[in-house]
């Protein structure tokens, strides 16, 4: 029995709220804090509608290290979910550590004036974490997240070495609409539009942005181009599994998406430094944000499936083997259950879980940890429990 804060309310938030609501018994209190607390009182709604229970609402701008400060010593929980954006990963540390607070996030820091992530600043929070005596949590989502525990599980239990991992992350549903993201799309755009990088012989490799490219037949989809690109998840992951010889992060466009993404980026709108506009400076990136439709709207007429996993090569018993571990969602069968897309719906339940962890003490460490850090296999029982079933097949084919 313990209280959660959750600071953010959007698409994610929706999902993981309404996940932590569902099991009273180990989420005994929620408090969701965010800038607009429009989109809290929402969030609650749904809450009340689904499960009867009543969550507390806040408001904070999580930039600021005494709002978030102030924010944790109001509300005294156990542990904070931070499901706000990147860039407000530090601020939310930095109160953590000043209030004695657990942590859980599920994407990694970013500048907001560069578009650059890595751990490195994350990470240099270890030691003074473990002083502390409280854990933080990365990358609690999907991808990364399921993944990072999709390679610690085949580790513990499939492979005696692992020589190859390709991270697949397809979504093959249609919202009907020209062009959208998935989930904020800000971060989203800065995603694709940075060059590629994966990891070879002990090395990182570039690749100019989305030029390396081929069809994946997708369990349950079909096939479908992907591209290579850099995801946070590899960097934690090449350091922890091991004997590893190359490690890739792949995730399908469709063409639609990919001709008003090149659009966009030559006329500028993709630029993430400040332009005069009327004597007034704007960024670009963040006015076309403004005008995209909220990843969240897309949810309802959302049709079709997300396919998202690892293909792992590697040997065991001495003899070559190469695995698909991955799992499938419908957006309409994660609309019907917390009226979410699945995009959101499998971040969503794996910052549920990564919570249940915690609080549960089944993960228990201090510092600064990435997912694979810890035993994959509780988790990997409750993503089974509570929605996003996983399975592991035999694969044919090597992705070239
Ligand atoms: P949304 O844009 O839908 O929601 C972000 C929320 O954070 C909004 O409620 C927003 O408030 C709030 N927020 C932003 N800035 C602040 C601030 N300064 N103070 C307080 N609240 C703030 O994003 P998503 O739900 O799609 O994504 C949430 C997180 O999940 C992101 O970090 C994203 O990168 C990550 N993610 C991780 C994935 C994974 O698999 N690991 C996959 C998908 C997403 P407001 O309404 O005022 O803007």
């Amino acid at each position: 029995m313990a209280k959660v804060l959750i600071i953010g309310a959007g698409g994610v938030s929706n999902v993981t709220v309404q996940k932590c609501a569902m099991l009273p018994e180990i989420f005994s209190d929620i408090v969701l804090a965010s800038r607009t607390t429009a989109r809290c009182e929402e969030i609650a709604r749904r809450v009340r509608e689904n499960t009867g229970r009543t969550i507390t609402i806040d408001r904070v701008d999580a930039d600021k290290t005494n709002e978030n400060i102030t924010l944790i010593r109001k509300h005294d929980p156990y542990l904070v979910i931070n499901l706000a954006l990147p860039y407000q990963d530090l601020a939310i540390m930095d109160a953590c550590l000043e209030t004695g607070t657990h942590y859980m996030d599920t994407a990694n820091y970013e500048p907001p004036d560069e578009a650059k992530f890595e751990y490195r600043w994350q990470w240099e929070y270890h030691e003074k974490f473990r002083r502390r005596g409280i854990t933080a949590l990365l990358g609690s989502g999907f991808d990364p997240g399921v993944t990072n525990v999709f390679c610690a599980y085949a580790q513990k239990h499939l492979f005696g070495e692992i020589h190859n991992v390709d991270i697949v992350d397809c979504n093959a549903g249609d919202h009907g609409k020209p062009f959208a993201t998935n989930f904020n799309p800000e971060i989203n755009i800065r995603e694709v539009t940075s060059k590629g990088k994966y990891w070879e012989k002990g090395q990182w490799l570039s690749t100019d942005p989305l030029s390396v490219h081929q069809p994946f037949d997708f369990p349950e989809i079909g096939a479908r181009e992907m591209y290579l690109m850099y995801h946070e998840e590899m960097e934690s992951l090449v350091k922890n599994i091991k004997g590893l010889k190359r490690m890739r992060f792949w995730m399908t466009f469709g063409k639609q998406y990919l001709t008003h993404l090149k659009v966009l980026e030559n006329v500028g709108m993709t630029r993430i430094d400040p332009v005069l506009y009327e004597g007034m400076e704007i960024i670009p990136l963040k006015f076309l944000k403004a005008v995209l439709p909220d990843p969240g709207s897309l949810a309802e007429n959302y049709t079709g499936k997300t396919c998202i996993g690892c293909v792992i090569e590697g040997k065991e018993s001495g003899k070559y083997t190469r695995k698909f571990i991955y799992n499938v969602s419908d957006h309409a069968q994660t609309y019907a259950e917390v009226k979410a897309q699945a995009i959101s719906y499998t971040t969503g339940v794996p910052a549920m879980i990564g919570a249940k962890m915690i609080l549960t003490g089944i993960w228990k460490d201090s510092g600064v940890f990435n997912m694979e850090q810890f035993d994959p296999d509780p988790f990997m029982e409750d993503l089974n429990q509570y929605g996003l079933p996983w399975k592991i097949e035999e694969w044919n084919n090597s992705v070239q």
